[in-house]
């Protein structure tokens, strides 16, 4: 069922539940009991999808209240490319692995 809204002069708006065809353009206020008018507002459509929805849910709740994380989630999967990490950040390459450069190596002393 729908929602529409109606505002009475004398009070604040209010929402009434009620089926299409019950809606009219005034609605007994339930505060002082005069007459108030419907006032017409968007639709509230949706066109994302409920994943999309839930995870935009899950978002506005975490900017109220994060959840604190001490530990790498279980069931994350390691990086692809082992040389960095979201968590370490870069790692040093081993010396066998380095493509050797334009310049020869210093002589040990
Ligand atoms: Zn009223």
């Amino acid at each position: 069922m729908p929602t529409y809204m109606y505002r009475c002069s004398e009070c604040d708006e209010f929402d009434v539940v009620q089926p299409m065809s019950a809606s009219t353009t005034t609605h007994q206020c339930p505060a002082c009991g005069k007459s108030a008018r419907r006032v017409f507002t968007a639709p509230a459509l949706s066109t994302t999808s409920g994943a999309v929805t839930r995870a935009t849910d899950i978002a506005a709740a975490s900017s109220e209240a994060p959840q604190v994380v001490r530990s790498i989630p279980s069931g994350t999967t390691p990086p692809r490319n082992p040389r960095w990490s979201p968590f370490t950040g870069a790692s040093p390459v081993p010396a066998k692995r380095r493509t050797p450069g334009p310049y020869q190596p210093l002589p040990k002393l």
